[in-house]
Parts: structure tokens; C-alpha cells; sequence
């Protein structure tokens, strides 16, 4: 199966061959975390690979901190043709962007994900939908490759298991979950430290800002045949005037979407002056996943995402009519 043929493409690889690990663009602590747990461990079998992931190149707060940092290169140094190209978390061959063609120039490509919608590409496609998160794919991987968890590779896929369960709260959040939560803690990981780091610690001004949005946050009870939403948006100069970088804003949505009226709840996050970046996330009824791949995104039944383009009340409006 699948899985034999993963591990023959790793165990197989002469000594010297290179290995490129890359996971989606603007990655999230799956992504990265998935990513560099599995690199150190393919460290420990005495590999050495390289782990990148697509422009804008930049770690931003809290996944600066990740051990396995040192695996990581700039996309523009990626190697042309690895001899095996190992992907993480992305649900479409677009979400590697300028990484994509080593899909192509690899002499091997293993797919590690999670994402319903994952197309199953690549030569040896492990997409487990029923996984919450792909570090439980990475985690099982390394298993099968004979790799014991230290304390470096298994906060690198606390990170990942965490992020992706929202601390252990959505609905795939299963007894296997803990069982594998309980494995990595039994090397000595320490979890309040990293939920604090990971949830529960923003600057000041981040605050703030979190207080203008969800001030101007509207509540639209449900149509006929339709769901009840709740929406709001943090423009470029919210971040400007509270002095503040985007990637402050990625718990937005998780205050927002407490509106206990809602079944959605959307959260528009300005780029440039006719782009957003929109989350959705739903409390069940809805399917999201149908309304952002729709809109040209993707994601998860109750959790995903796509970019709109337009001013805000055009965006919105497209959402609205595709629920
Ligand atoms: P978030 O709202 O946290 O940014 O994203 C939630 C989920 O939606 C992600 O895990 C990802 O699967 C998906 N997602 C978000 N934005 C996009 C996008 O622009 N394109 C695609 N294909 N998926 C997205
Ligand atoms: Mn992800
Ligand atoms: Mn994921």
C-alpha cells in the first residue's frame, strides 16, 4: 500500500541523495510543525534534509520558536530536482506555489495530508481525512520508519496536533488524538508553555485591535433556508494604527466566531486595497469547505478559507450569496 511504498522511497534513498520537504504557503503550526517534526526524525536515521515552504518567506511569531528550525532554507535555494520531495498539509498542488514544479522534477513525491478536498496527487498520495492534523500522518510515518519520539520532534507535532484541534476542541478530536497527545507529553514536552505561546499571548496593541473588531462585528440572523452569520474585518490601517503585522490577527476569527446566534462566522482580513483574506468556520449545519472552494479556496467541512477579491461589501456579498 501506500504507506510501504513511503517508507521504500525513504529507506530506499542512496546515502547521498536529497531530500526537500516543503509544506503550503503561509504556513500554519500543522504546516511547519508536521514538517520539521519529520525532518529531525529523518535526521535521526542519519538523513539530512532541507525543509522550505513558499513565498513570503518569513517565520512569524509563535512558530519562530519551533525546534528544527535549522532544517528550514529559503524557497530560492531549494534544490531543483531533489531525489525525493516529501509534502505537507497542502490540499492542492496550488498551496506549494512556486514550489509546485518539484512535483514534477522530484524523483519521488510522498503527500502527507489531511484535507478532504486533497486531490491525491503526487506519486505516493497518504491523505487521511479522518486525521486531525497531518502530524498524525507524520507521526504514524515515522513510527513505520522505526523513528522513537525525543523531546524535539514531538513538540514540533504538539505544536501541529494542537493548532489543528484547536487545543484539543474540534469535532476530530478523537481518542487516538490524546493517545498520541499523551506520547508526546511522555517525553517531557511541557504543554502549558506551549498553548500559552501558542494561544494565549499577543502584544498589547494586538488587544486592541481584537477590541475594534469584534466592536464593529454585525450579527445577520438566518434567512429562509439559510444560516445565521456572524461577520467582521480588520482592515490595513487597524494594523497600522495599532502598530501591529498580520499574523497577530490569525486568532481573530476563534473570538468572533463565539456569537452564539451564529452557525457561521467570517472574518475578512484586508491584503491589499481590493484583496481579503476570508476564514469561515461553521458550527456544523454549514459546509464551509463547499462555500470557500466555490469561491476558489478550500479547507475543512467547518474551517476553511479563500481570497476575495473587490471591496469589503463585495466580498461580503459573495459569501452571503453562497450560503
Ligand atoms: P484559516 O481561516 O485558519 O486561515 O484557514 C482555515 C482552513 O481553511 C485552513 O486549514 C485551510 O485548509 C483552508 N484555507 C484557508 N485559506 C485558504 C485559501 O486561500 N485556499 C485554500 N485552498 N484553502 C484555504
Ligand atoms: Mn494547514
Ligand atoms: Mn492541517
Amino acid at each position: 500500500d501506500e504507506w510501504a511504498s513511503a517508507v521504500a522511497a525513504i529507506r530506499g534513498l542512496p546515502a547521498d541523495g536529497t531530500i526537500l520537504l516543503v509544506c503550503h504557503v503561509n504556513p500554519d503550526g500543522d504546516a511547519l510543525g508536521s514538517m520539521l517534526g519529520f525532518g529531525l526524525g529523518l535526521r535521526r536515521l542519519g538523513r539530512a534534509p532541507l525543509a522550505t515552504f513558499p513565498a513570503p518567506y518569513e517565520l512569524v511569531p509563535p512558530f519562530d520558536e519551533l525546534p528544527g528550525l535549522d532544517l528550514l532554507i529559503d524557497p530560492a535555494d531549494a534544490p531543483a530536482a531533489p531525489d525525493l520531495l516529501i509534502c505537507f498539509d497542502a490540499a492542492s498542488v496550488g498551496r506549494l506555489g512556486e514550489l509546485a514544479d518539484r512535483l514534477e522534477t522530484a524523483g519521488t513525491s510522498v503527500v502527507l495530508d489531511h484535507h478532504a478536498s486533497n486531490s491525491r496527487f503526487g506519486d505516493v498520495p497518504i491523505v487521511e481525512p479522518t486525521a486531525a492534523a497531518t502530524a498524525v500522518v507524520a507521526e504514524a510515518l515515522l513510527t513505520r520508519l522505526g523513528v522513537a519520539l525525543d523531546a524535539q520532534i514531538a513538540e514540533c507535532l504538539y505544536v501541529a496536533l494542537s493548532t489543528d484541534t484547536g487545543s484539543f476542541k474540534f469535532d476530530l478530536t478523537t481518542p487516538s488524538v490524546h493517545e498520541l497527545a499523551a506520547r508526546l507529553l511522555a517525553t517531557g514536552i511541557k504543554p502549558a508553555d506551549i498553548s500559552r505561546r501558542l494561544f494565549d499571548s499577543r502584544p498589547f496593541g494586538a488587544m486592541k485591535l481584537y477590541g475594534d473588531v469584534l466592536a464593529r462585528a454585525s450579527l445577520e440572523p438566518a434567512a429562509a433556508g439559510g444560516a445565521g452569520m456572524v461577520w467582521s474585518y480588520a482592515t490595513l490601517d487597524d494594523l497600522e494604527r495599532h502598530g501591529q503585522r498580520r499574523h497577530v490577527l490569525e486568532g481573530l476569527i476563534d473570538a468572533v466566531r463565539v456569537a452564539e446566534e451564529a452557525d457561521v462566522t467570517c472574518v475578512l482580513k484586508q491584503v491589499g486595497a481590493q484583496e481579503w483574506s476570508v476564514s469561515l468556520r461553521s458550527k456544523g449545519a454549514v459546509d464551509v469547505a463547499r462555500v470557500a472552494v466555490g469561491l476558489g479556496g478550500g479547507g475543512h467541512r467547518l474551517a476553511a478559507g479563500f481570497t476575495g477579491y473587490g471591496s469589503l461589501t463585495e466580498v461580503v456579498d459573495l459569501v452571503r450569496a453562497a450560503l
